[in-house]
C-alpha cells in the first residue's frame, strides 16, 4: 500500500499533501509546531490580531491563480491592493489560509521528526515524541538547515550536497500592540520606512484586526547582525528604531518572533530535489525552471509542493 508521509504543514506540505490525496493516495503530515501553517503565521494579542509571517501573496502562475479563484470564491482570500501582481492577504489572518488548506487533511501537530530510517522497503519517521510513522515515500519541506539535522541524525546515506547550497535569511519581528489607531499610508503598509526597518503592516488597516496592532519587521542585515542578542535588549532596540514611525508613548505591549530561516538568500532553479529513491525535499526555496523571480515565497512553496506530489504520482510538471 502506498503512504506518503509528509514533514511540515506550510503552504509546500499542504498543497502536496491536497494533490495525493486528490488522486487517491493515502498522505499524512507531520508538524513540530502547535499548529499547521509555518511560516503562515497569525498570533492573537489582546483582542486583536497579527500576520508575523508572510503578510500577503503575490501570483504569477495559471496554475497558482486557479486556485487562488477558488479561495476568493469560498472567501477565504482576497485583494489587499495592487494593480500590478496584486497583493492577495487572507481575510482572517494567513494562519486561517492555512487551516483551510488543512481541513481534510491527516495532520498531526506537535511531532518534531529527529531522524528517518529505511527499513523492510518503508520509511520510519522517528519523532521527539516517542513515535514511528511508516511511509513508502516522504516528502521534507522544513527549511534545508532543518531537513539537514534530521539526516544528519540518520544512518541514510542521503545526497545532501544540494541541500548544502541553500543559505537562509533570519528576521526579526516585533508585534507592537497601541493604544490607539495610528493609520499608516493607503493600504496599512509601509516599505522600507528606514535603514533598518524593512515593513511596518497596520493590522487594523488591514482589516484583519479589531484593535490597532502592528508587525514591525527588522530588515536582514539588522536581522543578522541582532539575531542571537537577548530579547530584552532587541526589544529595546526595535522600540528605539520604531519610535519615529511608532510613537514610544502609543506602545501598549510588544512582543518578539525571531524567524531563523526567514527567506531563501540562494535559491535552486529546480523544484524539488530527490535525495533517495522516493524521499523528496521540497519547499519555497525550489523554483520552477519558468519562474524568472529569483525570489521565495508563497507562490514557490506552493508550485514546488505542486511538482513534488506530481513526481511521486509519475507526472512530470
Ligand atoms: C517574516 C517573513 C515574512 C514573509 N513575507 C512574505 C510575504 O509577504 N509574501 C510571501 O509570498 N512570502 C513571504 N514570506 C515567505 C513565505 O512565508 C514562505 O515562502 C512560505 O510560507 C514557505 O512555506 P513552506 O511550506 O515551504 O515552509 P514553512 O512554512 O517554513 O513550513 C515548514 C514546516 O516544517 C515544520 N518543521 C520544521 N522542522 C520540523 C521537524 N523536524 N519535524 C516536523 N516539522 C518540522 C515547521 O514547523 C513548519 O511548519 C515570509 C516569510 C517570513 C518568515
Amino acid at each position: 500500500m502506498r503512504r506518503v508521509g509528509i514533514v511540515g504543514t506550510g503552504m509546500t506540505g499542504l498543497t502536496a499533501a491536497a494533490e495525493l490525496q486528490k488522486a487517491g493516495i493515502e498522505v499524512f503530515l507531520l508538524d513540530k509546531s502547535k499548529s499547521v501553517g509555518g511560516r503562515m503565521a497569525t498570533r492573537r494579542v489582546g483582542d486583536g490580531r497579527a500576520d508575523y509571517g508572510a503578510q500577503f501573496f503575490t501570483v504569477r502562475s495559471d496554475e497558482f491563480q486557479q486556485d487562488v479563484n477558488k479561495w476568493i470564491g469560498d472567501k477565504e482570500v482576497k485583494k489587499w491592493f495592487g494593480d500590478h501582481h496584486p497583493r492577495y492577504q487572507s481575510i482572517n489572518g494567513m494562519n486561517a489560509l492555512a487551516k483551510y488548506l488543512a481541513k481534510d487533511l491527516c495532520v498531526y501537530v506537535n511531532r518534531k521528526v529527529q531522524t528517518i530510517d529505511f527499513q523492510n522497503g518503508r520509511y520510519q519517521l522517528y519523532t521527539e515524541e516517542n513515535e514511528i510513522f511508516e511511509a513508502t515515500d516522504i516528502i521534507f519541506t522544513p527549511p534545508s538547515p532543518q531537513v539537514i539535522e534530521i539526516l544528519n541524525n540518520s544512518k541514510l546515506q542521503a545526497d545532501q550536497s544540494i541541500l548544502k547550497t541553500l543559505k537562509f535569511s533570519p528576521c526579526l519581528v516585533a508585534i507592537v500592540e497601541l493604544y490607539k489607531e495610528v493609520p499608516y499610508g493607503d493600504h496599512g503598509q509601509l516599505t522600507n520606512p528606514s535603514s533598518t526597518i524593512q515593513r511596518i503592516v497596520n493590522h487594523q488597516q488591514k482589516g484583519i484586526s479589531k484593535t490597532s496592532v502592528f508587525s514591525v519587521y527588522m530588515n536582514k542585515d539588522w536581522s543578522e547582525k541582532h539575531f542571537d542578542e537577548h530579547e530584552n535588549e532587541l526589544l529595546w532596540a526595535i522600540k528605539n528604531e520604531i519610535k519615529e514611525w511608532i510613537g514610544a508613548n502609543h506602545i501598549k505591549s510588544i512582543q518578539l518572533k525571531k524567524w531563523r530561516y526567514a527567506e531563501v538568500k540562494r535559491v535552486l532553479h529546480q523544484p524539488f530535489a530527490e535525495i533517495m529513491p522516493s524521499l523528496l525535499v521540497a519547499g519555497d526555496a525550489f523554483l520552477r525552471g519558468e519562474d524568472v523571480t529569483n525570489h521565495s515565497r508563497l507562490e514557490s512553496a506552493y508550485l514546488s509542493g505542486k511538482s513534488a506530489a506530481a513526481e511521486l504520482m509519475g507526472k512530470n510538471i
